[in-house]
């Protein structure tokens, strides 16, 4: 049984995301310039063997539950035998990936394959046109196709992810109501100041290019964000509406996985719609989790760009070293973040 690592808080640390590129086949509008993010050169990045020996260093540290993120996670030609090295690792005793879905059909028995439990697949509206329009590079029948492909091979749970942004005007209800026949849980995410670096302005009165319809996620507005709980309203009562029904809370030992998700749900539903409250509702005194970049650096907090070094000290093929890094970046987690400032990097930089 490995030990795990407690902050400085008293939290338990034993949850890893790794950012395994950069690179993705969609710019979001809430996540990336539509020119998308600057390239790195090769040798910056991590490569499957270095992410796999860093899993392998911090397991009996503690770290049970890993998350392949990005970027993308599905267009990094290493995802399948990154999953397999992962999943020989002692102690891991959960993989999941966050992934757009647009090659999940391709990839989904492949991935199942070599280990990968479960998935998340991001999708902020049921709308073809607002999806290319939210995606830029995308079509919403992929997503959906990445949904289908996630239940046929039997990932569990499948979860959807959904971004809400104000200005963006989703179809939240028809998004909820894909929990009614299937297994699916949908999840309704603040929109976060991520990529908004501390030194931009962020939007304001007199803030130029922050209205109209194009976002930008340099320059975040406090006015997209739209609470959970005014959310979860909404929702509720267009279903009731509808005939549906309202919204009611779900055991809290439901297992969804451990997370910051509060899960709710409509009468006899299969599935759940959770609200994950990043902006008004901190969950920091439950943080368990650390990131790992794409060019291996530790981030302590996902708002925080507080990093470590761990690219450099794997080269150096001193595994003492790299676990003291992660030891250090654990002693160094911040309590909370208060005041949210932006970060320096894009979510895709960071891994979301
Ligand atoms: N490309 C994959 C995907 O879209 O699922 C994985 C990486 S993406 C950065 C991970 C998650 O971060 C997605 O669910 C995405 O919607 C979310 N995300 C990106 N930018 C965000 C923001 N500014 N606020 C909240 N969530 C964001
Ligand atoms: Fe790509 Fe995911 Fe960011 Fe969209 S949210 S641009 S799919 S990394």
């Amino acid at each position: 049984m490995p030990r795990e690592l407690h902050d400085g808080f008293g939290r338990g640390i034993n949850y890893l995301r790794i950012s395994v590129t950069d690179k993705c086949n969609f710019r979001c509008v809430y996540c990336m310039p539509e020119e998308g993010v600057a390239m790195r050169a090769h040798d910056e990045l991590l490569s499957a063997e270095e992410i796999a020996h860093f899993v392998r260093l911090v397991a009996p540290e503690g770290i049970t539950r890993v998350r392949l993120t990005g970027g993308e996670p599905l267009v990094s030609h290493r995802i399948v035998p990154l999953i397999e090295e992962i999943r020989a690792i002692d102690g891991i005793e959960d993989i999941s990936l966050t992934t757009n879905g647009a090659l999940l059909p391709r990839l989904a028995p492949a991935l199942r394959e070599a280990g990968l439990d479960r998935v998340n697949i991001s999708l902020d509206t049921l709308n073809a046109d607002r999806f290319t329009q939210i995606t830029r590079l995308g079509r919403v029948e992929q997503a959906l196709a990445g949904i289908d492909a996630a239940l046929e091979y039997g990932f569990e749970p499948v979860k959807v992810n959904t971004v809400v942004v104000r200005r963006m005007d989703q179809d939240v209800l028809e998004l909820a109501k894909l929990s009614l026949e299937r297994p699916v849980h949908v999840r309704f995410i603040e929109y976060m100041p991520i990529g908004s670096s501390a030194t931009s302005p962020h939007c304001g009165a007199g803030t130029s290019g922050c209205s109209g319809s194009t976002l930008n996620p340099e320059l975040w507005d406090a006015s997209d964000v739209v609470p959970s709980d005014e959310l979860r309203e909404l929702i509720s009562s267009q279903a009731r509406a509808m005939g549906i029904g309202a919204l009611a809370p779900v055991d809290e030992s439901a297992p969804y996985g451990a997370g910051p998700a509060r899960y709710w749900a409509f009468p006899n539903a299969a599935g759940t719609v959770g609200f994950i409250s990043a902006m008004s509702n901190h969950f920091c005194s439950a943080c368990n989790r650390l990131r790992l970049t794409a060019d291996g650096q530790l981030r302590p907090c996902l708002f925080s760009d507080a990093e470590y070094n761990v690219r450099d000290a794997l080269r150096t093929g001193d595994d003492e070293a790299v676990v003291a890094l992660y030891r250090t970046a654990i002693a160094h987690k911040p309590q909370q973040h208060d005041h949210i400032d932006g970060t320096q990097r894009f979510m895709s930089q960071i891994g979301g």
